[in-house]
């Protein structure tokens, strides 16, 4: 059988054979009492490469950012967000289960907040008005296709919540795709925000884990939070033995998760009935609608999928593909062919007739 081609998701990628070995041969102690020394060099590595003063491992995205909000903002209090950001979108209305905070959704221009709308969102202090307790980031903007916030953006917003007290926390998921993409360190695009948020689980190639990052005083709240969240383990080095590994072998090679995603795009670009908003086409995720071929989006997929191309449904004209270090070059062109075939043989809904008048 030929080989199925994965682009759902960066989340799919498997750790590598150096990072079997480390975890194999990873010293470990409780890290509940702080004693896992791997932890404590991930964790170390991590915030020194941030610019930070400490780092949390945590289990998972989502816990990084939920940590960091129910730190930040409490009962009754608002967070802004983008409007389709991942915290608010993809986290289970965690920050109202959890924090007892409301999200306030702004949009955003290609997923990057205006730091003009941050501004006009930020509440006055009023009895009416919940207190905005934090600003969250999403850079890369997942929805919006891996946008990239320029620093300028960032530094502007910053500005703009310091003035106001209001703390700015990143949802960095794939922070390590933006520096790569921008040419800015992580160390400069995390010094214009309080608390950041980014996955060794993705592209990083790590099996599991985020870290989130700040100042010691955050990450101490931060530590009991994830204890109360279920997420203080004990030998977790072995764990951890992998996530160092994602972070001093596995960042430089993002670039070629760009330029796979670049070339996907222009080769479906060129696709009759598909658009592709090249603007967005920043680092490894692509959103292509096929509204204009007519063919409806789940039947598209579940072809694909039978001729070995897996994607994701991303809204109901909207396909999201995702390049990461399982997919070669070779891999895009020959989904570029499979895509290609299954498209020109695929049914619009009319014809189908599936339209229902
Ligand atoms: C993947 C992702 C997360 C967290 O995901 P987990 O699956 O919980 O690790 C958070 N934010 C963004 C933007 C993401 O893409």
């Amino acid at each position: 059988m030929a080989k199925r081609i994965d682009l759902r998701s960066d989340t799919v990628t498997t750790p590598t054979d150096e990072m079997r070995q480390a975890m194999a041969n990873a010293e470990v102690g409780d890290d509940v009492y702080g004693e896992d020394p791997t932890v404590n060099h991930l964790e170390a590595l991590a915030a020194e490469m941030l610019g930070k003063e400490s780092a949390l491992f945590v289990t998972s995205g989502t816990q990084g950012n939920q940590v960091a909000i129910a730190t930040l903002a409490g009962r009754g209090e608002e967070v802004i967000a983008e409007a389709e950001s991942h915290i608010f979108f993809y986290e289970a209305a965690a920050v109202a289960a959890i924090a007892g905070a409301q999200i306030r959704q702004v949009k955003g221009a290609r997923g990057v907040l205006q730091p003009a709308d941050v501004q006009a969102a930020i509440r006055k202090l009023d009895v009416h008005q919940p207190r905005t307790a934090a600003i969250s980031l999403e850079n890369t903007h997942n929805r919006a296709g891996g946008t990239v916030t320029p620093l300028a953006v960032l530094q502007e917003i910053a500005q703009v919540a310091h003035a106001h007290q209001v703390a700015v926390h990143m949802d960095g998921a794939r922070l390590f795709n933006a520096a790569v993409a921008s040419g800015h360190s992580v160390k400069e695009i995390c010094a214009h925000v309080d608390t950041v948020q980014f996955c060794l689980s993705k592209g990083l190639a790590a099996p599991v884990g985020s870290l989130l990052a700040g100042s010691n005083a955050f990450i101490a709240q931060a530590r009991q939070w994830r204890k109360r969240l279920g997420g203080g383990l004990r030998q977790v080095g072995v764990l951890a033995a992998p996530g160092i590994l994602a972070l001093t072998k596995m960042v430089d090679r993002l670039a070629d998760d760009h330029a796979n995603a670049r070339l996907l795009a222009e080769h479906l670009v060129e696709m009759r009935g598909v658009a592709v908003d090249m603007e967005t086409v920043e680092t490894n995720i692509i959103i292509a609608d096929i509204a204009d071929s007519g063919v409806d989006v789940e039947a598209f997929l579940a072809d694909l999928g039978q001729a070995g191309v897996l994607a994701t449904a991303f809204g109901p004209t909207q396909v999201r593909f995702v390049t990461h270090k399982d997919v070669s070059r070779e891999d895009i062109l020959a989904a570029v062919d499979i895509i290609a075939q299954v498209m020109q043989s695929a049914q619009p809904i009319e014809e189908a007739g599936l339209s229902g008048g």
